[in-house]
């Protein structure tokens, strides 16, 4: 799946293209997988625009970067043979011939789709945004907006093994509920229908040590008014503003940084590649211990995943975004 144009505002399933590439064959070094589930991330909406970043843009025709699991097929170097289970940055595709070195095994016993959610790239955010950046200790009062999705979803639960206590914000009453239900938080909030001011007052009457911000926007201005003395604010991702065509004014209440002697800090997952290892045993322990929960939504066929994109974006995944490849 490639990108045929630049989406303004909003992406359009024609931003998108199928379409069929002739395959080579492995070279030396070189392996052949065929994709078995793609990741659905809010930072490809970034790669499709020209905009200033972290990363460099996408070309048109190119093909859409995600993580992807998937099976070897063919295999040119000793450390893979068929029928192992990978994961690599793949893209949208059905099969790709990589170099090995781009290719992590998926070890025996985890699921495909935890490689890419808590064992995965998503985990590793919740992980080292919370506990690095956000320094949460206990008794410390978390707020986590995005809490229903596949970072927030992880962030409440492993708030709640360091003992703090944990409000999340995400939208509409079904994703609310879920968060008391099924992500262990103390408190959900619906952002679309209560009054988040009010409902944030009453959550969170000592005020607010962490917060884990993934959304940004009208939602991160009110959690700011509720911060507590020396309160860490963990800048994860903005989602409200990835469609902006131009950028939203605001926040205009940074004051209360200096009134709470607050830390407001961003962070990007590829700077802890070198901790990766002690975080996904971290991770992969709670797992085995039957402490963390986690759902994925999963949508079938690669002709889908502009669909599953943007329905993401809009919110509809209740979980992390996946496409099978059928
Ligand atoms: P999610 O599974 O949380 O899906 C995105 C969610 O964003 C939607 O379900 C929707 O939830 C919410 N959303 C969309 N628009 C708005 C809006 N206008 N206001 C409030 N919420 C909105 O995605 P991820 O868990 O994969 O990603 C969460 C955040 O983490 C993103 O901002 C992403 O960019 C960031 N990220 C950052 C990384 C880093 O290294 N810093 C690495 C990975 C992710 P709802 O229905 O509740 O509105």
């Amino acid at each position: 799946m490639t990108l045929k144009r630049r989406p303004q505002g909003e992406p359009k399933q024609e931003d998108f293209e199928l379409v069929e590439n002739e395959l080579s064959e492995p070279g030396p070094g070189e392996v052949l997988v065929r994709s078995l589930l793609l990741s659905v991330d809010p930072y490809q909406r970034g790669r499709m625009s020209e905009a200033r970043s972290y990363a460099k843009a996408l070309e048109l025709g190119e093909t859409i970067i995600s993580q992807t699991v998937g099976e070897v097929l063919e295999s040119n170097h000793p450390r893979f043979t068929p029928g192992d289970v990978v994961v690599g940055q793949l893209g949208w595709t059905e099969y790709a011939v990589v170099p090995a070195h781009q290719l992590r095994r998926v070890p025996d016993g985890v699921p495909p789709a935890a490689a890419l959610h808590v064992l995965g790239t998503t985990g590793l955010t919740a992980y080292f945004g919370l506990l690095d950046v956000g320094r949460p200790k206990p008794g410390d009062t978390v707020v986590v907006s995005g809490a229903a999705g596949a970072v927030g979803q992880l962030v409440g639960q492993i708030a709640k093994l360091m003992s703090c206590r944990t409000v999340g914000i995400a939208g509409g009453p079904e994703k609310a509920k879920d968060l008391a239900d099924l992500y262990r938080y103390d408190v959900g909030i619906d952002y679309k229908g209560q009054d988040v001011d009010a409902a944030l007052k009453e959550a969170c009457p000592d005020g607010v040590d962490v917060y884990f911000d993934n959304v940004g926007g009208q939602i991160t201005d009110l959690v700011l008014l509720r911060l507590a003395l020396h309160a860490r604010v963990v800048i994860c991702g903005q989602i409200s503003q990835y469609n902006n065509q131009q950028p939203e004014l605001g926040p205009r209440n940074l004051g209360l940084l200096i009134v709470y002697r607050a830390r407001m800090e961003g962070f990007l997952i590829p700077d802890y590649a070198h901790r990766f290892e002690e975080a996904l045993t971290r991770l992969g322990r709670w797992l085995a211990e039957g402490k963390l929960t986690h759902r994925e939504h999963v949508t079938e066929g690669i002709e889908n995943a502009p669909r599953a994109f943007i329905g993401m974006l809009r919110g509809e995944n209740r979980g992390k975004t996946l496409v099978r490849v059928t």
